[in-house]
């Protein structure tokens, strides 16, 4: 396959939060990659910023560590990491305080695209774009990046759009949601949008209802703190989930434009019903005999946060009426897992004896493990024998699509880095697009916390509490079975 690496103008992309875990895990690597990959002009650079006193000695060295440990051994070599370092840079700068921003306005670029990257709590997300206006380091070419959480309800997600807002303008602003990034996320939409097969079938007339995971095995253990004070909906279902929801309910926008698209993700999110107490069920893992409960995790013995939500959403338009959304999200589930099932209904009329092996149609759209789709359909059993009927997949795993010589797909992180610099907005959200989200979200919190109901317990390494089965079950469906660990 020829690589299809297009180069992007050169840039100063300036990492603030260089020294911590993010860009240690993401930023730095996916950078690494493109440069790999032939993408990172000679000229582009990488200037690490944070308060931690070092010079850029040092700072390579820690890039070089972040880049072994993150990097898969086949990508590194001595010549090359060496290369990528020279392009890297530090400078020791203080968000509150002025310590370092004369530094920094001598050291970048005016006439190149200046990446501003804010890998740092949300508490500085105001206190560095207001400085780096005032120190007149933000230009016309400024873009600005913006890691999650974006706000903890609707109230903080305002203060933190007008906090931007005072020194950028809404084009230069790009709020990151990796799951956005993800090679099949892009292809939903081009296989909604460029196929004739699946649009006119795409509404409640033919779909029974569209299942959303995001499993994960892991608990909360180490970040136990900070997840206590968020919890399933706020970490996963108000960002990662409500954009997945929204590309599959979305109208067709008239123009791949940013713009238009996220006009028609909005539109969603404001046609979502409001949720009542019998359509969401929450749970917390329990222990087990070697592995701690939620509530050890956290440390908080009277701890009501949920590791694992699920929920039935109806979304009040022409085309979607009738057909639910079930979403689900949790810790320490069977596996690692995510994935969109888009459910068909039956044929309205069978002239074939049915029986379990022959099923309606599902498309499945998987985020990972395997990025890639699969749509079921029924054919006849091959061989004598009658018409037996048996469903078989339609499967297109992207690697395999590729091919052996094919390239590797691209982390999200290194496909929505290399969009900013392009300055293309599509992958990312807007600011009314969060806080419509937040709008929908809040009550069902608000209410949670009225009632003080606890989770419901479940075992780990499950797919949740037996009440969340029970929340499809009503409706005479069921959750995808997971599979197994
Ligand atoms: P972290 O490891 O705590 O790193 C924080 C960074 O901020 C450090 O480089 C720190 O360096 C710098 N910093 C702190 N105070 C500063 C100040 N006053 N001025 C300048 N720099 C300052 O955090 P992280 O895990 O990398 O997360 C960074 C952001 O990404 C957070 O918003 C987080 O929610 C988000 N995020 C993280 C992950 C993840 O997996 N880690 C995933 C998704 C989103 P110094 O101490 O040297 O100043």
């Amino acid at each position: 396959m020829v690589s299809r690496t297009i180069p992007v103008d050169t840039f100063d992309l300036i990492l603030f939060g260089a020294t911590g875990d993010l860009a240690a895990r993401k930023i730095l690597p996916s950078l690494y990659r493109r440069f790999v990959a032939g993408q990172m002009p000679d000229d582009a650079r990488v200037i690490g910023a944070a308060r931690s006193d070092m010079d850029d000695k040092a700072f390579r060295k820690l890039v070089a560590k972040a880049l072994s440990t993150y990097v898969a051994e086949s990508k590194r070599d001595k010549k090359t990491i060496d290369a990528f370092l020279a392009q890297c840079s530090y400078i020791a700068v203080d968000a509150m305080g002025d310590g370092g921003w004369a530094e920094l306005k001598a050291s970048v670029r005016d006439e190149v695209v200046k990446a501003f990257y804010f890998s740092v709590a949300p508490s500085l997300f105001g206190p560095l774009a207001e400085r780096l206006r005032s120190n007149g380091i933000a230009c016309e070419n400024s873009r600005l990046v913006v890691e999650k959480p974006f706000g903890t309800d609707l109230a903080t997600a305002k203060k933190l759009n007008a906090d931007l807002a005072a020194s950028f303008d809404e084009t230069q602003i790009y709020r990151i949601d990796h799951f956005l990034g993800k090679e099949t996320v892009q292809n939903l939409m081009a296989v909604r949008f460029s196929n004739v097969l699946f649009e006119p079938l795409w509404n409640e007339r033919y779909i029974d209802h569209v299942q959303i995971t995001v499993a994960e095995p892991m608990g909360v253990g180490g970040r136990g703190g900070y997840y206590d004070t968020s919890g399933a909906m706020r970490d996963m279902v108000q960002n990662h989930l409500m954009q997945l929801l929204c590309l599959t309910a979305m109208e067709p926008p008239a123009t791949f434009d940013p713009d238009r698209l996220r006009d028609e993700k909005l539109k969603v999110i404001r046609a979502l019903d409001p949720i009542g107490p019998k359509d969401i069920v929450r749970g917390q893992y329990k222990a087990t005999d070697t592995a701690p409960s939620y509530i050890e995790d956290a440390e908080n013995p009277d701890s009501k946060t949920e590791s694992f939500v699920a929920m039935k959403i109806g979304i009040s338009n022409w085309r979607w009426k009738h057909t639910p959304f079930y979403l689900r999200t949790g810790k320490r589930m069977t596996k690692r897992l995510s994935e969109i099932v888009v459910q068909f209904k039956e044929t309205p009329h069978s002239i074939f004896e049915r029986d379990e092996e022959s099923k309606a149609n599902t498309l499945t759209i998987r985020l990972q493990p395997d990025e890639g789709m699969d749509l079921s359909v029924t054919i006849k059993e091959p061989g004598p024998g009658g018409m037996r009927l048996v469903n078989v997949p339609l499967d297109m795993t992207f690697a395999d699509a590729l091919g052996p010589n094919g390239e590797e797909i691209p982390d999200a992180y290194e496909r929505l880095i290399m969009d900013v610099i392009r300055g293309n907005q599509t992958l990312f959200m807007r600011g009314d697009e969060v806080e419509a989200a937040w709008a929908w979200t809040d009550p069902i919190i608000e209410a949670w916390t009225e009632r003080g109901d606890r989770p419901h317990p479940y075992t780990q390494g499950s797919s949740g509490p037996e009440e969340a089965l029970a929340l499809m079950h009503r409706d005479g469906r069921r959750w995808r079975d997971l599979g197994e660990e």
